[in-house]
């Protein structure tokens, strides 16, 4: 999709046809580049429809060339969809705060719990951990692993089956101590074909533990999937907010739009590397910068 942005822009600026065909023409091929790569057919309407208007309604600064202006407000528009100007609020919103985390295998949600934990510790809060990914045999030692690294307590049943259970029992552990901040770690995966059985799990803890927040974490190179699969999770545990991974990659984060567009949710944070550092509050404009190219 953002190659096809980018070379939109590109044929566009470059382009010696007239204004109003290029105009045209550009929406046409963004149009294209968007739908190609799965973001849902009404919101790119809706998007260049606003395109449109604005490009009606409004007339050109003088100080500006008009195809540079052109560009200025599909830009403006886009990065509208992810949040506009500002970045997130992402303090808690009231104190002790819950957050569950949900998203599969792979998508490096046990190294973002890590992330968020360091992230909000080193804000002052006093955080506190839970792995109730039983299904990852790894996923408990490795969280225990962050946990030590950044001296954070990490609440965990070796060899248990009982993610309920456990997301339950460490939630209560840690807010009777008065923990101000708990991260619960889930399951991305239960076994080959039993996504139903892993969503029926999420929306069982969502509905034990009753989070703040649900955070889905999505990996930036997951295009052609990432309208259902955010959909899904949130129609299972409410989806609040989105983090991307593996911004620091080749894939530029397109199926992002779509996940927003899924669930309404804002994205407020994206991983941009292994470590446990690597963690940025996302900026709308930064963000669609990339896209644009
Ligand atoms: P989980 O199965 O979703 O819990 O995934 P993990 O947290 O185990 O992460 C899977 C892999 O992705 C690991 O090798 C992580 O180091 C890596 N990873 C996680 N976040 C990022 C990121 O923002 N950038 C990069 N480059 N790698 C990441």
């Amino acid at each position: 999709m953002l190659d096809g942005i980018r070379d939109a822009v590109r044929k566009f600026l470059g382009g010696n046809t007239s204004y109003e065909v290029a105009v045209e023409e550009f929406i046409k091929d963004i149009q294209k580049a968007l739908i190609s790569s799965d973001v849902q057919v009404k919101l790119v309407f809706s998007l260049t429809n606003k395109i449109k208007e604005r490009l009606k309604k409004e007339t050109p600064p003088s100080n500006l060339e008009r195809r540079e202006w052109f560009i200025k407000i599909v830009y403006d528009e886009l990065s509208a969809l992810f949040g506009g100007d500002k970045e997130p609020e992402v303090n808690p919103k009231s104190i002790p705060w819950v957050i569950m985390l949900v998203g599969v295998q792979g998508t490096g949600k046990t190294t973002t719990a890590g992330k968020l934990a360091y992230f909000y510790k080193k804000r002052g809060y006093k955080v506190a951990l839970v792995g109730a990914d039983v299904y990852r045999p790894a996923a408990l030692e490795q969280l225990q692993q962050i946990g030590k690294q950044i001296n954070v307590p990490v609440y965990g049943e070796p060899g248990s089956q009982d993610a309920v259970g456990i997301a339950k029992r460490g939630v209560e552990k840690f807010l009777s101590e008065r923990y101000e901040l708990v991260i619960v770690d889930t399951a991305g995966r239960h076994g080959y074909g039993e996504e139903v059985k892993l969503l029926e799990e999420m929306k069982d803890i969502y509905e034990k533990i009753k989070p703040n927040e649900v955070i889905l974490v999505i990996d930036a190179s997951l295009g052609q999937k990432a309208y259902d699969l955010a959909k899904r999770f949130h129609e299972a545990s409410n989806v609040g907010s989105i983090i991307i991974t593996k911004m620091d990659g080749t894939a530029k984060g397109g199926g992002a739009l779509s996940a927003v567009a899924a669930t309404g949710a804002p994205i407020k944070f994206i991983g941009v590397g292994e470590k446990i550092d690597e963690l940025e509050v996302f900026n709308p404009r930064r963000f669609v910068a990339r896209i644009l190219g």
